[in-house]
């Protein structure tokens, strides 16, 4: 199928899942996940209605970022994030999926001091304790999310989490439940002053599943672009 034709059928299933979940579809935003995918490649799912793009490698995304701008497209920043890159990701992206550590958050927030901006940004949880997976342990993550939120240049939006994978996509909903739990208990504790929270879980295989445990974003390459090399 094309791009666009790719993008309609994700997108009639995030409406399905949402439905089947007593959700309206409207409450989940798509992120198209475009990295290693060609810039001819990304315009065609910009054409075809995608808003938001993530992107995982500084370098990558600045090209495209240079190429596509950032009138038509929100860039996301999805990827592992190291502290010695925050000054190149920071100046371009609205969202920053990734923050992991007080440390990194305290240098996304200087240099969104330098930038003139708020930062947005999620705290990235490693639901399932994989020592591959980048993210804090749910026993740490309300006290960075607790930390970050007193940074003057930050806006502490939500939490991401990449839970381990499955064949079956059901067997995630554990880890995607814990992730909704946290936001819970951080949302009693802000009080409703605080806003929403967001929830960035479900990629191509897991998307419904998430969206039945409550995913706000759902980060979506394979689907959209086809297998990566
Ligand atoms: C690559 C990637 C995705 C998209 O994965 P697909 O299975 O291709 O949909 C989502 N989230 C993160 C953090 C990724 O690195």
């Amino acid at each position: 199928m094309s791009i666009p034709g790719n993008i309609h059928a994700v997108q009639a299933r995030i409406a399905a899942a949402a439905r089947a979940a007593g959700r309206r579809p409207e409450e989940i935003r798509l992120v198209a996940v475009s990295k290693t995918v060609g810039i001819e490649r990304v315009r065609e799912a910009v054409a075809g209605g995608v808003t938001i793009l993530g992107e995982n490698y500084v370098q990558e995304a600045w090209g495209k970022i240079q190429t596509l701008g950032t009138t038509a497209v929100a860039w996301h920043f999805i990827g592992h994030l190291q502290t010695n890159k925050a000054r190149q990701v920071v100046p371009h992206f609205d969202l920053i999926h990734s923050v992991d550590s007080l440390k990194l958050a305290q240098e996304v927030d200087r240099q969104a001091a330098r930038c003139g901006k708020r930062q947005a940004v999620l705290v990235q949880v490693n639901t399932g304790r994989e020592p591959s997976k980048s993210g804090v342990y749910r026993e740490d993550a309300l006290a960075l999310l607790r930390a970050a939120a007193r940074l003057e240049h930050l806006e502490v939006r939500g939490l991401m989490t990449l839970p381990p994978f499955f064949d079956a996509p059901e067997k995630a909903r554990p880890f995607f439940r814990q992730l909704r739990e946290l936001r819970d208990q951080y949302l009693q504790e802000i009080g409703p002053a605080g806003g929403a929270m967001e929830l960035s879980m479900g990629m191509t295989g897991d998307f419904e599943a998430a969206i039945a445990e409550g995913a706000t974003l759902v980060r979506i390459g394979t689907a959209i672009f086809g297998a990566r090399p």
